[in-house]
Parts: structure tokens; sequence; C-alpha cells
């Protein structure tokens, strides 16, 4: 046990997500070509009791802490990334509408998401851009409500979601509403991403949406962490995790012609792979750290995001740069996985905060400047 790793009595769901990530790999590659949303590991997830542990214990759940989250987001993004990156984001709109609702609609929300109903993100606008927390488009009142029209881009999952957390500016202020998915929502193509293929990113389509009074999230009142902030550095963890097994298992096999040795004993290699797997070990204890203080809900847990997700986004990219190397041309193929973490490093980089706004941010802390 590591007293920045999971607390030993959650130890169980850490079992239960290394056994699910070793099924969901098995297929990982199939929902990467078909691009087919991953629904059964997702609703294998929610079987498992692990969406369930999720939630505050005043909601039925366990409040399972950001250590075992962090572990379990990593586990499954090793196994299948699209899986990991829908279930991020389905348990932090979850979470995040139980958290910040009112009490009626909070209890309304823990009662749909333990019956198995999906949940999404519509937040990023396609002029928005990273600015993912400062909508640019306008609510208008209306009867019993608000009404929204407009598009959300990239929102995971977006396609068998029953619920929306969405963020809409009303009297100039941004602020978040629950909205259920019906006929004035509508999903449009916007051509596949190059990595997380399987992730369901599509342009969501609010047209005249009535976003409920009831449903409307009241100012937050105090600091709290949420779970895309605490597991997004984790997908690019696990990401980093499966290039470094499969240069592994691609290099020790491998022979080189010339020699007849096998690939694992060039000494350029032996470097390079020493170099990056002492990276992931040092941007993973950093991101353990991370999600210890949003156990102890530190302010410091919202900088320690940013430089997590950094640390963590570089690295995968690295070691899958080093993994094509190691593949030569096999690698190369369509048939490897290394050609598919390649694509999904990237991805985390591209998610927001990116790798840039991150670096950002982190510079306007150490300035100490008004927007930090
Ligand atoms: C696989 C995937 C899944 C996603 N899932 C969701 C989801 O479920 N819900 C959701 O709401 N969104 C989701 N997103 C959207 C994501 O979170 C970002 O909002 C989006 O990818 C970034 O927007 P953009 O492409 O318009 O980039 P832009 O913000 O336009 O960035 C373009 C370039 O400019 C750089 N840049 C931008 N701003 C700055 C700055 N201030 N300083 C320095 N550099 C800057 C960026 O790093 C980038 O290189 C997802 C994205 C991906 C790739």
């Amino acid at each position: 046990m590591h007293p920045l790793g999971p607390p030993p009595e959650e130890q169980h769901w850490v079992d239960t997500a290394t056994e699910l990530a070793a099924e969901f790999a098995k297929t990982a590659a199939a929902y990467d070509e078909s691009t087919e949303v991953p629904r059964a590991n997702l609703e294998a997830l929610h079987a498992s009791g692990l969406d369930a542990a999720l939630l505050p214990r005043d909601f039925g759940g366990e409040n399972l802490s950001y250590r075992s989250y962090g572990e379990i987001v990593r586990l499954l993004a090793a196994g299948c990334p699209s899986t990991a990156c829908i279930w991020v984001m389905h348990v932090g709109a979850a979470m995040g509408l139980v958290e910040m609702s009112s009490p009626d609609s909070a209890r309304f929300y823990a009662s749909e998401y333990l019956a198995g109903r999906r949940f999404a993100n519509a937040l990023s606008e396609p002029s928005g851009g990273n600015l993912f927390l400062l909508p640019q488009q306008h609510a208008q009142p209306a009867d019993g409500g608000f009404r929204l029209s407009g598009a959300k881009r990239f929102t995971s999952g977006c396609e068998i979601a029953d619920h929306f957390l969405v963020n809409v500016l009303i009297d100039d202020k941004p602020t978040f509403f629950g909205a259920a998915a019906d006929e004035t929502i509508k999903y449009l193509p916007i051509g596949d991403t190059m990595g997380l293929r399987a992730n369901g990113s599509r342009l969501v389509d609010f047209r005249d949406t009535l976003l409920l009074s009831e449903r409307r999230c009241p100012p937050s009142t105090g600091h709290r962490p949420n779970r895309i902030g605490g597991g997004i550095a984790f997908l690019s963890l696990g990401v980093a995790d499966a290039a470094i097994a499969a240069l592994i298992e691609h290099a020790r096999s491998r022979k080189i012609p010339t020699t007849g040795e096998p690939l694992a004993t060039m000494q350029w290699l032996r470097f390079d792979l020493a170099d990056v797997d002492s990276r992931l070990a040092a941007a993973g204890m950093y991101a353990r750290h991370m999600t210890w203080l949003a156990d102890q809900n530190s302010l410091e847990f919202n900088p320690a995001t940013l430089r997590a997700k950094l640390l963590a986004n570089q690295v995968a990219v690295d070691a899958a740069q080093l993994a094509l190397k190691a593949g030569g041309g096999s690698g190369y193929l369509s048939t490897s996985p290394i050609q598919r973490i390649l694509r999904d490093a990237y991805a985390g980089w591209v998610m927001a905060y990116s790798v840039e706004v991150c670096r950002d941010r982190i510079s306007a802390i150490l300035f100490e400047e008004a927007n930090a």
C-alpha cells in the first residue's frame, strides 16, 4: 500500500477495474476501427457497482476516493481509452449535477445515475475552444425556464446520453443546467476523431431546447474537486502504460536482421525506454499527489490538475512515439496496436485544458497574474 495510492478498503474496486480493463483490451482495436461507442463496456462498468461507489454517501454511494478513482481510470485507459474517456465524462457530468444541483434535483440525478441512465458533458462550444467553462451562448427566458439554441462540440458519448450537463449565459453569467435528451437535441457528424475514435464525439445541436428552472444549478458555494479534472490526467497515464507494454512486447520478439539479436538489446532503445519510463513514474506519482489533494479538498487541487495533465499528456505522446520508433514498419501497420496508441496519445494533448493552455495557466500562477 502507498500513502498516495488507493486506500486498502477500496482495493477491491481497483481489482474489479483490473479485470474489466483486461476484457475491454480485447475489443479496443475493433471499436477503434468501427468508431462504435463501446456501450457494452460502459454497461459492464455500471453492473460492477463502480458507478454507484463514486456517489457521495448521502446519495447511497461510497464516495470512492480520488486516489482509487485515478488508479481505476488509468487501468481502464490502458485497456480501452475510448471507454475510459466516456466513463470519465459520464461520471463527471453525473457527479457534477448531483453535487451542484438543488436538493430535489440532486436526488433526481442520483437516482437516474443509479438506474443506469447515461450522462455527458455538453460544455465546449465551436467558437470557445478550450474555454469550456466560459460559454458564449445566451439562453433566453421562457415559460418554465430558458430556451437554448446553439451547438456544443466534442460531447463524448452524446448519442447514448440521457442527460447532459450544459453551461450557458444567463444575464451574462455562466450557469450550469441539467438537460434531458429530447427531440430538440440533434447529433451532427463532425468527422471522426483521429484518436479515441470510439468516444462518440459529435456536434450537439440544441434548437429551442427548454432548460428547466428546476434543473438550474445554483451558484457554487464552496470549493470542491471534480471528477473530470481529477480523472483526465489518468487517461493519458493509461495510454502511456499501453505504449510501453506494446514496445516491450515488440522489442523482445523482433530480431535485428544483421545480428539476430532481439531489438531489446539495442542501447538507444534501452536508454530511451528507461528515460520515458522514469518520466512516466514521476508523472504518475504527481497525479497521485493531485488525487490526494482532491481527497483533502485542498485549494491546491486545481493548479495540481494542470501540472498532472501537462506531465501525463507529454509522457503519453513521448512513450507512444518511442513505441512507434521501436515498432518500425510493423508498428506503422493498421494491425499493430502501436499506431492506435499513438493516435490515442494525441487526444489527451488536445482535450481541454490543452497542453499549451496548461502551460499558460501554470505560468500565470507563477507570475501571479490576475487570470491565474
Ligand atoms: C477526444 C475528445 C473528447 C472530448 N470530450 C468532450 C466532452 O465530453 N465534453 C466537452 O464539453 N468537450 C469535450 N472535448 C472538447 C475539449 O475539451 C476542448 O474543448 C477542445 O478539444 C479544444 O477546443 P478547440 O479544438 O476549439 O481548440 P482551441 O481552444 O481553438 O485551441 C487551438 C490551439 O490553440 C491553443 N490554445 C488555445 N487557447 C490557448 C491559450 N489560452 N494559451 C495557449 N494556447 C492556446 C491550443 O492548445 C491548441 O493548440 C473533447 C475533446 C476531445 C479531443
